[in-house]
């Protein structure tokens, strides 16, 4: 992205110390969200990028629940479909679901089987990677349905946290705005 919009997007994501436990640096997107001026700003930064026709992805996938409300701006805007990944017991029709590691305990996601077609090349979007671990789950299943993820994007990226490189050693592109350390 132009350096700009990294700076000028970073001015308005608020962080929330020790929430929503302790020694959490929580960063919070709904300024972005907010702000009209802003909020096209973040959009069309996505918009232009997969608008190129040699980046162009078949669906939209958003990671629950952030990843909707960007996720879902995005592909209208590009003309394409958009299709949920949730927290598991939300999803009324057959699923196929993917379970991860957090740093207490578990969690799991789910997808609708009929989400995507086998061969569809994806583009999944969530606000902010952190250990890495709710986008990888994503991918996987993704894949299970046959697709592939051409590319990961979100607002934020924790390079410390080591979830960016862990996802782009797996063989996963990544599209970020604003790096927090
Ligand atoms: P992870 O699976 O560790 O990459 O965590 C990413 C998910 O957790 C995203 O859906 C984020 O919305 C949320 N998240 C994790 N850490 C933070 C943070 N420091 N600030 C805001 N959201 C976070």
């Amino acid at each position: 992205p132009h350096l700009n919009v990294t700076h000028y997007l970073r001015q308005h994501i608020r962080t929330v110390p020790n929430w929503p436990a302790p020694g959490v640096q929580f960063r919070d997107i709904t300024p972005l969200l907010q702000n009209p001026k802003v909020f096209r700003v973040l959009i069309d930064a996505f918009v232009q990028r997969y608008m190129d026709p040699a980046l162009r992805p078949d669906v939209v996938a958003g990671l629950d629940a952030r990843g909707f409300i960007l996720g879902s701006v995005v592909a209208y805007e590009l003309g394409l479909g958009f299709v949920p990944i949730r927290k598991k017991g939300k999803l009324p029709f057959t699923t196929v679901e993917e379970t991860y590691e957090l740093e207490y305990g578990s969690a799991t996601v789910e997808l609708h089987a009929d989400a995507v077609q086998p061969g569809d090349r994806v583009l999944l979007i969530d606000d902010l990677i952190a250990t890495g671990g709710t986008m990888m789950a994503g991918k996987k299943l993704l894949e299970k349905l046959g697709a592939s993820v051409m590319e990961g994007a979100a607002i934020v990226d924790l390079p410390e946290l080591g979830g960016s490189a862990r996802l782009r050693a797996s063989g996963l592109p990544l599209f970020t705005l604003v790096d927090f350390g």
